[in-house]
């Protein structure tokens, strides 16, 4: 995308334009031409929307707890972006289809704007994909933006780190999934919601979570076990509040900025490093770094041999 182009379109998506706001995101998303154009434009304009993650296992109401989420907020009169990450297959339409049900929901409220994005195929990773998307929907006035994950591997845990709050959505009566939750995600979860407190064994999962809690957690901020019903609206209040105090601590505690700063390294080192390898592929050469890597595959020099000597020139 030429600059002017790409000047034009985040004009029109800063105008509020719908449709530019969402090829936008896809050129930032995707990292396409005009994606560092928009991200010096943008840029300067971000760090003010709360950042809340909701994360957990599959089938627990974390869609309808954002639904309602969104909601809540909506009628606090704030601007609401949704990005559900999905990390089922981008070959399945079943998830997408969702989405699109959900995204139509909403879409007829002006004031939100939501945004799935695929699990795969973005350079750099979902997680920096993520945090590009997340910061250009900040930058166009989102006061809330909302990420929703399936807490399930290393990779999901990536994307939620980029907010600043994040809830993980557990049931009654998911014995072994709590198990699992405690393998990773217990320790960044920041509240703890026990959704469907409709149900039969409410008690007995708050109770296990706080145990698992005692013996975890040795951080300073307390977190909370919430119970919500998403179907129902019952505690949404109550998580709403618990998500304000933490930011309030947060803020207040300096791990805020901690993790600002934590993702802002993230993403230079990881530019730096794909600029640095663009840089010295063009020193080297495709034809000098075909020959070695020739030689290296008949055994005639070893790859460690092989980089010395392309750095050397
Ligand atoms: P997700 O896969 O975590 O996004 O879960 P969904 O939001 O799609 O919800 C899964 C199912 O649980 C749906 O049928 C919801 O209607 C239902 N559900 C969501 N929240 C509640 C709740 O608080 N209580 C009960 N009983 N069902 C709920």
């Amino acid at each position: 995308m030429a600059a002017t182009a790409a000047a034009d379109l985040i004009a029109r998506a800063q105008g509020g334009d719908k449709r530019s706001i969402a090829r936008l995101v896809s050129v930032v998303e995707n990292d396409e031409p005009g994606a560092a154009e928009a991200m010096r434009v943008l840029y300067p304009l971000t760090g003010k929307a709360r950042l809340v993650g909701i994360t957990g296992p599959p089938g627990g109401g974390k869609s309808t707890l954002v639904n309602r989420l969104a909601g809540t907020y909506r009628e606090r009169g704030q601007r609401v972006a949704v990005v559900a990450v999905d990390p089922s297959s981008p070959f399945s339409g079943g998830a997408l289809l969702g989405d699109r049900i959900r995204m139509r929901e909403r879409f007829l409220d002006d004031g939100v704007f939501i945004r799935s994005m695929a699990s795969r195929g973005h350079a750099g990773g979902l997680a920096r994909a993520t945090a590009r998307v997340v910061n250009v929907l900040d930058a166009l006035g989102a006061e809330v933006v909302i990420v929703e994950t399936v807490g399930v591997g290393q990779e999901e845990v990536d994307v939620i780190r980029v907010v600043d709050t994040v809830c993980l959505v557990t049931v009654p009566g998911l014995g072994d999934d709590i198990q699992a939750i405690k393998a990773g995600v217990l320790e960044i979860a920041d509240v703890l919601v026990v959704n469907k407190a409709d149900r039969p064994g409410a008690d007995e999962t708050v109770r296990d979570l706080a145990q698992m809690l005692s013996l975890a957690n040795d951080r300073a901020w307390k977190t909370p076990i919430m119970r919500t019903s998403a179907q129902s609206g019952e505690g949404l209040p109550e998580l709403v509040r618990a998500i304000d105090q933490h930011r309030a601590w947060s803020v207040d505690s300096g791990e805020h900025l901690d993790r600002r700063r934590a993702a802002a390294r993230a993403e230079v080192e990881a530019l730096l490093r794909e600029a640095l390898l663009r840089e010295l592929e063009g020193r080297v050469g495709d034809a000098r770094l075909d020959a070695a890597v020739a030689r290296v595959a008949e055994r005639a020099l070893d790859p460690y041999a092989a980089v010395e000597e392309l750095r050397r020139g």
